[in-house]
C-alpha cells in the first residue's frame, strides 16, 4: 500500500479515483475530542486532539465538500443540488463532556455542524463504559488484576510499554466480549481498583445541560446511541428495539423536540444484522449510521450509512485515502 498511496497522495492524484468513485458525501465518526496527554493514556484509539479535528475539517472544507447535519446530509442524499457536489457530516459518538468543551469551540470557528449520538445511560449516570474503567485502572496501578471466566488475569502495568501491552490485551478480550461479561469485568476491576464510578462518568460524559448545550449553540443536532451502549445484534429483538427506542425517548423527553438519527454501538460487523437494520427504519429513524466504510453513495442503504473513523491513529493522509471511495484499488 504504501508506495501507491504515497504517489497516490503527493501529488495530488486522489483527486480523479475521487472524482469517479467518491460518491455523494462522506461522513465523519469521531469520539472524544482531548488535548494530547501528558501521561500515560489508553484511548483505544477514540479521541482526537481538537488541532486534529481542526486540520481534519479544514481539509474538507478546502477540498469543497458542503458540512451538514445528518437531518440535512438525507435530503442532500434525496435531491442531490448539484452534480459534483459532496456533502460532509461531522458525528461524534457516545456523549463525551469534551464534546462540549473542546469540539463546540472548533465547530463554532470553522462554522461546521454536527450530530452527536448520546448514549443516554452515560447521561444518566447508569452506566460506565469498560474502556474507561481499563483505562483509570491500569494508569493509576503498577499491577491490575481483572476476574475473567471462572479465573483472573493478572498484568503487570509498570511504565509506558507494559500499559500499553495490558490495555491491548484486556481490550481485545473486552471488545470481543458477551456485553454482560464485559461489563461484570470491568465493574469488578472498578471496585478492586477503588475507581469513583460517578466521578468518572461526570468527568468524562455530559450530562442533560451539557446535551442542551450543544443543542442550543444552532451547531449541533442529538442522535440516538442506545441506552447501555451494547452491541445490538447480540440480544433478542424486543431488546434491540428497546435499546434504540428507549435511548430516543429519553432524549426527546430531556430536549422537547424529535430525535431522528441513530448511531449503533460500536458500529462494527458484530453489531448489526438485517434484523437491527429493519427495526431501525420501523422505529423510524431517518438514517443509521455504522462505524465503518468510506463514502457514501445515493444508493446506499440510509439504515446502514458508512462512517469514516478517525481516531488517534489516523493521520490527514488516511482521510483522503478513505474520500476517494477507492480504499480496495489503493490497498488501504
Ligand atoms: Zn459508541
Amino acid at each position: 500500500m504504501g508506495l501507491l498511496r504515497s504517489v497516490a497522495i503527493g501529488t495530488g492524484c486522489d483527486r480523479l479515483p475521487r472524482a469517479l468513485m467518491g460518491g455523494a458525501g462522506i461522513i465523519l465518526m469521531f469520539h472524544g475530542v482531548r488535548p494530547a496527554p501528558e501521561g500515560w493514556r489508553g484511548d483505544y484509539g477514540l479521541t482526537v486532539t481538537p488541532e486534529m479535528l481542526r486540520a481534519y475539517l479544514r481539509l474538507v472544507i478546502a477540498e469543497g465538500y458542503q458540512p451538514l447535519p445528518m437531518s440535512e446530509a438525507m435530503t442532500w442524499l434525496d435531491r442531490p443540488p448539484r452534480r459534483g457536489r459532496r456533502f460532509v457530516a461531522v458525528t461524534f459518538d457516545d456523549g463525551y463532556r469534551d464534546n462540549h468543551d473542546v469540539a463546540l469551540p472548533v465547530l463554532q470557528e470553522l462554522g461546521v455542524p454536527a450530530t452527536v449520538y448520546v448514549t443516554t445511560g452515560f447521561i444518566d449516570r447508569m452506566h460506565l463504559p469498560w474502556w474507561l474503567i481499563l483505562e483509570a485502572a491500569i494508569a493509576a496501578n503498577d499491577e491490575v488484576t481483572m476476574a475473567w471466566g471462572e479465573g483472573e488475569i493478572r498484568l503487570a502495568t509498570k511504565g509506558g510499554p507494559a500499559k500499553d501491552a495490558a490495555y491491548a490485551k484486556l481490550s481485545r478480550l473486552l471488545v470481543a466480549a458477551p456485553a454482560a461479561d464485559a461489563d461484570r469485568a470491568a465493574i469488578d476491576l472498578a471496585h478492586r481498583c477503588g475507581i469513583d464510578e460517578v466521578g468518572m462518568l461526570d468527568r468524562h460524559f455530559l450530562d442533560w445541560d451539557g446535551v442542551r448545550a450543544l443543542a442550543a449553540s444552532g451547531l449541533v443536532e442529538i442522535g440516538a446511541h442506545c441506552v447501555t451502549h451494547i452491541r445490538l445484534a447480540g440480544l433478542p429483538m424486543a431488546g434491540a428495539v428497546a435499546e434504540m427506542d428507549g435511548s430516543r425517548r429519553r432524549i426527546e423527553a430531556m430536549l422537547e423536540k424529535p430525535v431522528t438519527h441513530l448511531a449503533y454501538p460500536y458500529g462494527d460487523q458484530a453489531a448489526i444484522n438485517g434484523a437491527t437494520i429493519d427495526a431501525a427504519r420501523n422505529l423510524g429513524f431517518a438514517s443509521a449510521v455504522i462505524g465503518y466504510g468510506r463514502v457514501v453513495r445515493r444508493t446506499t442503504n440510509r439504515h446502514a450509512l458508512p462512517r469514516i473513523a478517525l481516531g488517534s491513529a489516523e493521520t490527514l493522509t488516511d482521510l483522503r485515502v478513505r474520500m476517494t471511495g477507492a480504499g480496495d484499488l489503493l490497498g488501504s
